[in-house]
């Protein structure tokens, strides 16, 4: 097997950023291909690996979103794409992901230049992009709708495509998250309009442009550039909008709230923040190692900027002496390196202002009273080309938090890990749902009735049950539906696929 030498390709790759509409790439504001000015204030990208400056951009406005919603609602109008048989739409979206897998190296490498996450991890993201729109391809023809009879009459639903969907994405998993949009919205009908994050803003175009290789007529994909305070926004309050599906934080989803109700009303998809908890029974199994193993992976993932990681690790008091010490072993083993590194296993923060957040909670935690028993000191990383100014952050664990804290109660979106204990299953239940959150919780227990009580019990869209077989979330997709303040929604399976239509009840009297 040949090796392929991250840095040289990297050095090679194509960086310009460039919106997607009508069918073709195009540059921002203006009509022809070439971008001559990039403007005020234009968006300017530094390296997470090393500092350096990556890309920069024109910040975009809502000439560009009013372009981009235009050409989406002509394919939608003119039925290029909507009107399709649904195997053809199904056909048209499988191509699309043996072109992805195809374009494996291509995609994860800029997944990798734009997050800081390792080039292993970037290419595991793009199997989930493929599989995805392989799964999703599938689904096509599946939704069914009700139907009945009496007498004489029957009646029926018709399940159609909203119209034009707005995507609205967050940095962390820039084609992940977008492909859970971008699947579902195109099988089922719809024209599409994403904005990525401007801190990750290298794949979507590209994208894009194999989607119209696929055969996916052009005008139903676009893809528009720019901040999310003023790209967004116009995208979030545009009345030619149908939809708008959003992951992100929730004070940003907040903001989406706000947007549709000033405007038409759109309809709304909220995957928001998390703060999730991770708990531990003493009849949990018996591999201790194995279940510090699986809390270390589960709250420090992708850098620990994962919506889902289980940052609240809760410990039932009589084991917690047996535990500690082979978490922090463990943690030991995540050394930060270079992301194109293919060994890699934890790279760097997405920015300076991520990572001076995420120490700045660090400092709160330690000022309003809890341990720092591990980590948390910013780290240098020698890439192949320079001595790094990456924002590259070693692990923390705080013991002895008060529920109450900053750490406790925030999302901090970075890898830090806060630590309580509890004594019964109701203290456990009443910590693990004292948030504001609501997206995961992870459970070790080997009590069967134990774990369906608090899967009753807890405030979460994702319940993963800890044991030896199954190390962390995974299983049939049947999509996941945030709570409280981690959003709204089902995301993913067949029951996702519904966000994603309108239905007309018809009755035939005939
Ligand atoms: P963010 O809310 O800052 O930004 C998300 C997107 O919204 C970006 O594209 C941004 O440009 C845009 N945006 C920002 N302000 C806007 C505004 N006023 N109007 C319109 N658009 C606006 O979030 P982020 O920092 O990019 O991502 C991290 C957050 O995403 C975390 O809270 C994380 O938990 C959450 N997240 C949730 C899931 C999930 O499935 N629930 C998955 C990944 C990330």
């Amino acid at each position: 097997m040949t090796t392929i030498n991250w840095s040289m390709r990297a050095r090679d790759t194509d960086l310009r950023i460039r919106n997607f509409m009508e069918g073709d790439h195009v540059s921002h504001s203006v009509d022809n291909n070439t971008i001559v000015d990039l403007g005020e204030n234009p968006v300017t990208k530094y390296s997470p690996r090393d500092g350096r400056l990556l890309y920069t951009f024109p910040a975009g406005d809502s000439t560009d979103v009013d372009r981009a919603v235009a050409s989406a609602r002509q394919a939608f109008e003119n039925g290029s794409w909507r009107t399709l048989p649904c195997y053809q739409r199904k056909a048209v979206l499988t191509t699309l992901a043996d072109l992805v897998e195809t374009h494996k190296e291509e995609l994860a490498l800029l997944e990798c230049l734009d997050v800081g996450k390792p080039i292993s991890s970037a290419l595991d993201d793009i199997a989930f992009v493929v599989g995805c729109l392989k799964s999703t391809a599938e689904m096509a023809d599946k939704l069914r709708s009700a139907s009945g009879a009496d007498g004489g009459n029957f009646s029926y639903q018709l399940r159609k495509p909203i119209g034009v969907v707005a995507g609205i994405v967050g940095w962390n998993y820039p084609l992940v998250l977008a492909i859970q949009k971008i699947a579902p919205a195109l099988v089922m009908g719809n024209s599409l309009v994403l904005k990525p994050s401007e801190f990750s803003s290298l794949s979507a175009s590209r994208l894009a442009a194999l989607a119209i290789e696929a055969g996916v007529p052009p005008g139903v994909f676009n893809v528009v550039h720019g901040r999310g305070t003023t790209v967004g926004a116009a995208l979030a309050h545009h009345p030619d909008v149908d939809m708008l599906t959003f992951t992100g934080s929730s004070a940003t989803g907040k903001q989406m709230m706000i947007a549709a109700g000033q405007s038409n009303m759109k309809r709304l998809m909220l995957e928001c923040g998390g703060k999730s908890p991770y708990i531990v029974f003493d009849d949990c199994p018996d591999d201790l190692d194995f279940i510090a193993a699986d809390i270390v992976e589960t709250a420090f993932p992708n850098q620990g900027e994962r919506c889902s990681a289980g940052t609240r690790l809760l410990i039932q008091e009589s084991i917690k002496e047996k535990l500690l010490p082979k978490i922090i072993e463990h943690t030991k083993k995540i050394i930060p390196l270079d992301p194109l590194n293919p060994d890699t296993t934890f790279g760097a923060l997405i920015n300076e202002t991520q990572l001076n957040k995420v120490l700045a909670y660090i400092d709160s935690g330690k000022e309003e009273g809890a341990e720092l028993i591990y980590g948390g000191q910013r780290v240098e990383v020698t890439t192949e080309e320079t001595a790094s100014q990456g924002y590259y952050l070693q692990p923390a664990i705080f013991d002895n938090v008060n529920p109450q804290q900053r750490i406790a109660q925030e999302e901090i979106f970075g890898p830090v890990l806060s630590i309580f204990t509890f004594k019964d299953e109701e203290e456990a239940i009443q910590l693990a749902n004292n948030s504001s959150f609501g997206l995961a919780a992870y459970i070790a227990t080997e009590n069967l009735g134990r774990a369906n009580r608090l899967a009753q019990s807890l405030d979460a869209g994702l319940i993963v049950i800890v044991g030896t077989a199954s190390p962390s979330a995974g299983g049939i997709d049947l999509g996941v539906e945030p709570h409280k303040e981690s959003g709204f929604g089902m995301e993913g399976g067949l029951a996702g696929l519904t966000a994603y239509t309108v239905s007309s009840s018809v009755h035939l009297c005939l």
